[in-house]
């Protein structure tokens, strides 16, 4: 098995990309963009199409696609980055955030679009996003979770409920008793459409200079002039400076406790025989998740694996991050057994790399796009592991605020959100810690296997008593981290 080398994704293209220009030294442009992972590129893609007169230099520490972008699940999906609750205290109210959703929906179609005119190839296909049942207790917060959509007046083309026949049709999920199916998600090769956007932009006149870390990020003096980004190569002086940065932000000067950077970990099978795809049917290419606590994540690859992921170590001490997405062998061991138990007729299929990287969350877990125009700075992220459609749509917000002009999309309710600082540390890494181990705690009381009796949905009994605690303690997580549901 192969373990880290950044990502399966990039090695299934033959290896990292070719390697763009350092900075060549000081420079002047109108944008500077630092980190090219999707927010970075989506932004420099749009503001390039809407004023193909602007000079727009990314600047990444590595190379385009190096982080999250090149290493998710591959799911492009309508799901809100964060609370409807907190989003909805902005002055656009709910209404801003039902906005803020169909905008999202409308992002996976997007996404699509310019993949197809820009011709790249990354296995997007529309098939919807599954989120599967596969304990009593799972199904009673699908169910409610249903109740809650239905209330505010989103119908089947938005989420539609599927029993567990329904469920098991579409993918056969060991266990499902019932699924909620919502249309408005893709799967795609996350490293292929990193290296397509940028290679768009760059059609569209954008300067990418790899191996060129910023060391910081300074606003705009009194008199006009611009902002900077540091490098060891030069400053960039520009109009303005965009940090897109997510995962990675805390390392920047003045950045530490702004976004939390979460680890997320797969793994990748190695191709099935067509005898269990029979078995499992995912026909449709549906993005499938389960509705633990401490949720899994899944694809199916256009080369018939299964890719896989989960929380696994959630957090590394004082921002830490990964080696190259090295993850740690009790993490696979634990992404595997959820492989083998979810599909058995992938159990002997052997595990053919592992990875890991990093996601930014906020500290309310709602994702932001801010530009100032007094400092000329602008950052976005903090999309909470949705990502994926979610920094398309952010780039096309960031590009509307650098130019100015009143846009739908600059009227978002997460335009302008400020989330408090993290806590400092060790608060931050044992609460981090505790959290995940109480959801673990909570799915494991959940899970039927944890019922010797025979089932989680027992009627009363030990079982039963164990199953209200995993709830119970669910809800207590959710209650001190605030993740919204
Ligand atoms: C394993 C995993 C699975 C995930 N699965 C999904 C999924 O299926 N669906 C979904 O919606 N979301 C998913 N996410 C989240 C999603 O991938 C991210 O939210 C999204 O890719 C963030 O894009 P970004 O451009 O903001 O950040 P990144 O892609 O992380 O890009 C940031 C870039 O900035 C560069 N950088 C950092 N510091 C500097 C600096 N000082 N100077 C210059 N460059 C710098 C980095 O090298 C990096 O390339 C997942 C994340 C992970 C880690």
């Amino acid at each position: 098995m192969r373990n880290g080398e950044v990502s399966f994704w990039w090695q299934a293209r033959g290896g990292f990309p070719p390697r763009r220009p350092s900075l060549p030294g000081p420079l002047e442009a109108d944008v500077c963009i630092v980190g090219g992972g999707y927010t970075g590129l989506w932004t420099a893609y749009y503001l390039a199409g809407l004023r193909p007169s602007l000079r727009i230099v990314v600047l990444e520490a590595a190379f385009a696609g190096y982080g999250a972008s090149g290493r998710n699940g591959g799911w492009v999906t309508a799901e809100l980055p964060g609370s409807r609750a907190r989003y909805a205290r902005a002055p656009s109210g709910v209404e801003g955030v039902r906005a803020l959703g169909a905008a999202l929906r409308a992002t996976v179609d997007e996404i699509g679009r310019v993949c197809s005119v820009e011709s790249i190839d990354c296995d997007f296909v529309k098939g919807g996003r599954l989120s599967v049942a596969t304990t009593p207790t799972q199904l009673t917060r699908l169910r409610a979770e249903l109740a809650e959509i239905r209330e505010r007046g989103d119908g089947n083309d938005v989420y539609e409920f599927l029993s567990g026949d329904e469920t098991r049709a579409r993918v056969n999920v060991t266990g499902a008793l019932g699924g909620l199916y919502a249309p408005a998600s893709a799967r795609v090769q996350p490293a292929a459409l990193a290296a397509g956007i940028a290679a768009a932009a760059e059609r569209r006149g954008v300067e990418i200079y790899e191996a060129t870390p910023a060391s910081a990020i300074e606003p705009a003096g009194p008199g006009g002039a611009g902002a900077v980004a540091r490098t060891k190569f030069g400053d960039v002086r520009a109009g303005c400076v965009l940090r897109c940065t997510e995962g990675y932000t805390a390392a920047l000067p003045g950045q530490r406790r702004a976004l939390l950077p979460m680890n997320s970990h797969m793994i990748v099978t190695e191709p099935l025989p067509s005898a269990a795809w029979q078995e499992i049917g995912w026909d449709g290419c549906e993005t499938v998740s389960d509705e633990a606590h401490s949720y899994m994540y899944a694809q199916r690859t256009a080369d018939g694996r299964i890719a896989l992921g989960g929380r696994g170590v959630p957090y590394r001490f004082a921002s830490a991050i990964d080696h190259l997405g090295m993850t740690d062998p009790s993490t696979v061991t634990e992404l595997t057994g959820v492989l083998r138990r979810l599909f058995p007729a992938a159990a002997s299929a052997p595990i053919a790399h592992a990875w890991c990287g990093v996601l930014g969350v906020p500290r309310d877990w709602c994702a932001t796009v801010t530009y100032n125009p007094r400092s000329r700075l602008g950052w976005a992220g903090g999309y909470t592991g949705h990502g994926v459609a979610a920094a398309n749509l952010a780039g096309r917000t960031l590009a509307d605020l650098v130019i100015g002009e009143p846009t739908e999309l600059a009227a978002l309710p997460w335009v302008g959100h400020r989330s408090r600082t993290w806590e400092p540390e060790p608060a931050r890494w044992a609460g981090v810690q505790g959290l995940y181990a109480l959801y673990r705690l909570a799915d494991q009381l959940e899970s039927p296997a944890a019922d010797g009796a025979g089932g989680a949905g027992g009627a009363g009994g030990a079982g039963g008593a164990r199953v209200w605690l995993g709830e119970a303690l669910g809800r207590v997580g959710d209650a001190i981290s605030g993740i919204p549901h």
